[in-house]
């Protein structure tokens, strides 16, 4: 079935507001979650866990804004507060706000590593911070981070984001000197990395790790790995910094240290903790490591942060208000008992498919649909062993499968069918979502 020529018949306007786009904004689309698509969507609105296109087409949204949303589309509790807040106070006034110590409190209370929070604007500004604290605190350089595993798009930090091994980057235009101080490991090679600390003795002053393995448990870790991480680095007088943009109030209110009970020395936060709102970003940790962002800094170290709309008042009034209701109604235990059921029903009905090497694993609300690999080889995708062109025809493959669940009103994170739950996904929402991928799984030949 041609999947394209479905979606471009079902997605005109979206079609007509691409084309327009195209003229005054690069490659006609600002988001690239957007990007696999023929024709990027053009939403019209959002409510509890569903979408609506320019076209009225109704979508089961798996992409969750690309993971800040946990309590469904259209908070009303959280938005009469921003909107009260704009009322009196107008978007920006660069002076403190309550909102903010509230936030920074309720985050300090819940995430169990963190006494003291600094707001930013975004996940790569508060990576960037992290490891600033970390060179600062340490006196060292160097920062150890896991292949496939993305840290925003900052220079130093967008080396080998998607293929384990391969040493590609995303982009044209970083110098190379700008990964001289960035040390490469494959996830979970544990010899690799205990060499990388002798060859660099003295000189390590991070290792920078998603708690879940690379890209939010796309490459997951081996159940030792994140000790071994925390080990390493305390034997020798390196911080751990755990990126929790994604688990952060995803896979408990104390986010991944909590659920793998490993204490990172600094914590990046994003998505969650605004819920959606603009602009996101924190980095907490304790009190020793987090004074040096004070101007005057520590014993005379300082790492200076900057950014006009870092803890913009809307976005701490949304954080705040959210973290309450994360809390209050449960969200994260829900979304979690959803994202279970749905892996286990995936995978019930890729089994009725014995010739399709297709599986879905989940950390809590998050799903991962492989539909690459045989099952159970997926510890370590090592994608050195890859070649381009088998590569070519994953991607083919996968692009397929998200255009034919998009057409059946289902909608995935673009890149690798990561699905991400929130406590809105219900019965109903269930059962579209598993008559979608029976259609499409009927449409592979045996
Ligand atoms: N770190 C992780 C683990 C992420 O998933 C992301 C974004 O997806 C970032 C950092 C970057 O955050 P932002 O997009 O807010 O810059």
């Amino acid at each position: 079935a041609d999947v394209k020529k479905e979606y471009a018949q079902k997605c005109k306007g979206s079609i007509a507001s691409y084309e327009r786009a195209k003229k005054v904004i690069p490659a006609g689309l600002e988001h690239n979650l957007g990007l696999l698509n023929p024709y990027p969507l053009t939403m019209k609105t959002a409510k509890n866990a569903s979408i609506w296109d320019v076209d009225g087409n109704e979508y089961v949204d798996y992409l969750m804004g690309g993971g800040p949303i946990i309590l469904g589309h259209k908070v009303k509790e959280v938005d009469d507060k921003v909107i009260s807040f704009l009322e009196n106070y107008g978007p920006s006034t660069g002076l403190t706000c309550e909102s903010e110590i509230l936030c920074a409190e309720e985050i300090a209370k819940h995430v169990p590593s963190v006494e003291m929070v600094r707001f930013l604007a975004s996940g790569t500004e508060s990576d960037l911070l992290a490891i600033r604290l970390a060179r600062t605190f340490t006196g060292k350089t160097k920062i150890i981070k896991i292949m496939g595993s993305y840290h925003g798009w900052s220079d130093q930090m967008l080396l080998s984001p998607d293929r384990p091994g391969t040493g590609n980057g995303h982009t044209s235009g970083i110098p190379k000197e700008c990964y001289m101080h960035t040390i490469e490991v494959m996830p979970n090679d544990f010899d690799g990395l205990q060499r990388i600390f002798n060859e660099n003795k003295g000189d390590i002053a991070a290792v920078l790790a998603e708690p879940t393995g690379g890209h939010a448990g796309t490459f997951p870790n081996h159940p030792d790995w994140n000790k071994t991480l925390r080990k390493i680095c305390n034997d020798n007088g390196a911080m751990l910094i755990f990126d929790e943009v994604v688990t952060g109030f995803r896979l408990g209110m104390g986010g991944g240290q909590e659920y793998y009970n490993t204490m990172p020395d600094i914590t990046v936060m994003g998505k969650i903790i605004t819920h959606g709102y603009p602009s996101c970003g924190a980095v907490g940790g304790r009190r020793e490591i987090m004074s040096l962002c004070h101007p005057g800094g520590l014993n005379g170290k300082s790492a200076y942060t900057g950014g006009t709309l870092s803890a913009n008042p809307i976005s701490t009034t949304a954080g705040y208000h959210s973290l309450k209701c994360i809390e209050k109604y449960h969200a994260i235990d829900k979304a979690s008992d959803y994202g279970d059921l749905l892996t286990a029903k995936l995978n019930e009905l890729f089994a009725t498919r014995g010739d399709l090497p297709f599986f879905a694993y989940n950390i809590r609300s998050i799903v991962h649909v492989e539909t690459a690999c045989p099952s159970g080889t997926f510890l370590v995708k090592d994608s050195r062993n890859v070649s381009d062109d088998e590569q070519k025809l994953r991607s083919k493959a996968a692009e397929d499968i998200y255009i034919a669940l998009m057409n059946e009103g289902v909608l995935l994170l673009g890149d690798c069918k990561r699905m991400y739950t929130c406590m809105q996904h219900d019965e109903t929402t269930m059962n579209k979502t598993l008559a979608a991928w029976e259609k499409v799984i009927s449409m592979i030949p045996a």
